[in-house]
């Protein structure tokens, strides 16, 4: 799920054509674009932060300075950060975004090491997505014509007013060959523009022909906002074409990786935390007028990796890493199929994956229309996580009455179990599939045990372990330096350089730091070759009692990482501890900038605020380097 980001690097722009867009990009232009700005004196610009709820403007903007800086929440940078925050986009998407607007050609470093990625042509993006723009009020222009009836009684009777399908820009395709086409060319479109964009096609006699006919259309749009392609649905019954049809892949439309509704829903997903997936473009908007603005759909296709993707950047965009991805279902067959799915293809998001599903088998659209917008928030609200919700369909195929049922079903039950990524939580599954099998919990253990070790890639090194003698995790932060000590104990002449580089200040956790300054008083990991002698070296360094009892269970508890660890792993590990210590830093500083008036402390203002800049851009470097391989 990280190809994504790996591209993104292997097509990194030239940093002479970064700094470029940097010097051309107006900052107040670009913030105005979303922010009413009013003069704040000096040359100054003042607004509404448009990352915290407040009455009175405390976001600031120096157009001689390129930066922004709020004083309410303490968000800052220069016009690249500001789209990154404001629109959820990746660096590089916010440094195309504004090389277009002052129109700069940029060029892209491949990387060797890789195969270069075939880039959109230069100009054909904003063609394509210029032709969608004027199809979408070609479309919507429709939907009040007579021939629309039938479109508008669809919408009315799934409880959606004139106001939502102005919300979602919901359209007609008009019962004609080639209205949209001869308009669309008319407006300068070519014929190659309108088939690429996949709005029209040619027919039998070679004529260009409107893709969608006599259909309620929807809008799709990426993250920024653009229309990109539409989905139609059919409506009437001589219509013999399946009941939906998307868009084709393009240019710009790539249905494993497009979500509808996350042009509206992206803010709320990245403040909640949270994202809904339903199934249908009905059911988002069902959602998100009954007061769940956090839904996307998937348009023709199952959720995948690449839609995991899109979400990290609006789920994880903090240290917690805790984001939580909600599906919803019918209850039918096929929902849970795909539920089940997930739960093979994802091991990542296993522990974070939820699942709700009306009691009634409705979707969420239908469940509005039946009983009001409470009854779909309480819907979402009563989720199950997705191990516990795979479990019981599991085991529900079985006589649990029968011995041999149980038998069975432990066996089925075993493997998933086995599967959960997070060992931590393993021994609960354990308890709690024993419970609802009715069995006692050795052999349950001794079968999860067994399945584990008959993987040949999920956990097979693992040895049973004893009970933790300290709290092993109770904060991501606190998992990375436990993480980053096991590398030193177990894995010293590979994790030392990298684990010794990395200062003791950098552990928050008290006995996690006793034990990082009794492996600094043992002499360092890098000049360890390890085994029993290393890790009572470090014990008797170690004068903390806690401490010592540590390194025993450290020296042997498997490392988070299936197979054998390897430079990266350390790498990302060292990354991810010390990016929690930059972040505390910056927010340190963030709020000493918020106690100095930038007025009368004019220099340490500036300062300061520099310090913060290049923090921040530490930050993102350990940021990138954190994401290079887990
Ligand atoms: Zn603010």
């Amino acid at each position: 799920m990280y190809a994504e980001e790996v591209a993104e690097m292997a097509g990194r722009i030239r940093d002479e054509d970064i700094a470029l867009v940097r010097e051309r990009t107006s900052i107040a232009e670009v913030i105005s674009d979303t922010v009413t700005l009013k003069s704040a004196g000096g040359g100054n610009l003042k607004g509404l932060c448009p990352f915290h709820d407040e009455k009175s403007p405390s976001f600031n903007v120096s157009p001689a300075r390129n930066v922004w800086y709020c004083f309410g929440c303490g968000a800052g940078g220069d016009a690249i950060k500001f789209l990154m925050d404001a629109e959820h986009l990746s660096f590089v998407e916010s440094v195309e975004r504004l090389a277009a607007r002052a129109g700069i050609q940029l060029r892209y470093v491949e990387d060797d090491r890789s195969t270069p990625r075939p880039r959109p042509q230069q100009g054909q993006r904003q063609r394509l997505v210029a032709a969608h723009a004027a199809a979408v009020d070609f479309y919507r222009a429709q939907l009040s014509t007579a021939g629309a009836r039938r479109a508008r009684e669809f919408l009315a009777e799934r409880g959606f007013d004139r106001a939502a399908a102005e919300r979602y820009g919901c359209g007609f395709a008009p019962d004609a060959w080639d209205l949209l086409t001869k308009h669309l060319r008319q407006q300068g479109f070519t014929h190659d523009e309108l088939v690429t964009a996949g709005l029209s096609r040619p027919s039998r006699s070679g004529s260009l022909i409107d893709r969608f006919r006599r259909r309620l259309l929807w809008p799709i749009r990426d993250l920024t906002g653009d229309v990109i392609g539409f989905g139609a649905r059919k409506l009437f019954d001589d219509d013999d074409g399946p009941k939906y049809l998307n868009t084709p892949e393009t240019p710009i439309y790539k249905k494993s990786h497009v979500l509808y509704g996350i042009d509206q829903a992206k803010r709320e997903i990245a403040k909640q935390g949270k994202v809904v997936v339903v199934e249908g473009y009905t059911d988002v908007m069902a959602c998100h007028l009954a007061g769940v603005p956090t839904a996307v759909a998937t348009c023709g296709t199952a959720f995948g990796a690449d839609h995991i993707g899109v979400l990290r950047r609006l789920l994880m965009d903090t240290d917690a890493v805790a984001g939580e991805i909600i599906f919803t279902f019918d209850g039918d067959a096929a929902g849970q199929k795909a539920a089940l799915r997930a739960f093979e293809d994802d091991q990542r998001f296993v522990g974070r994956t939820f699942i709700a599903v009306s009691p009634d088998n409705m979707d969420p659209c239908e469940l509005r229309l039946a009983k009001g917008d409470l009854a779909v928030r309480d819907l979402v609200a009563r989720r199950e996580p997705l191990v516990d919700f795979a479990l019981r369909h599991m085991i529900n195929r079985y006589d649990l009455d029968t011995v041999d049922g149980r038998v069975e079903a432990m066996r089925r039950a075993a493997p998933l179990v086995a599967k959960i990524k997070d060992r931590e939580k393993r021994p609960e599954y354990v308890r709690k599939l024993a419970g609802d099998l009715g069995m006692e919990i050795e052999p349950v253990q001794r079968a999860v045990l067994a399945a584990a070790n008959g993987q040949p890639a999920g956990g097979s090194t693992a040895p049973a372990r004893p009970a933790p003698v300290t709290p092993s995790v109770d904060s991501p932060r606190s998992m990375v330096e436990r993480e980053a000590l096991k590398l030193a104990l177990q894995e010293p002449v590979l994790a030392g350089p990298m684990f010794d580089a990395v200062e003791a200040a950098e552990y928050r956790h008290p006995v996690h730091a006793a034990v990082r300054a009794a492996i600094a008083a043992a002499g360092g990991a890098a000049t360890a070759t390890g085994g029993a002698v290393w890790i009572e070296q470090v014990r008797d360094a170690c004068d903390d009692l806690a401490g010592q009892a540590l390194v025993g269970e450290l020296a042997v508890e498997p490392l988070r990482i299936d197979g054998e660890p390897d430079p990266r792993y350390v790498s990302v590990t060292m990354a991810r501890l010390q990016w929690g210590s930059v972040t505390g830093r910056i927010k340190d500083l963030k709020s000493k900038i918020q106690r100095i008036n930038p007025v009368s402390n004019k220099d340490e203002y500036f300062a300061l605020f520099g310090e913060l800049l290049s923090l921040e851009q530490h930050a993102r470097a350990l940021r990138e380097q954190a994401a290079g391989g887990l």
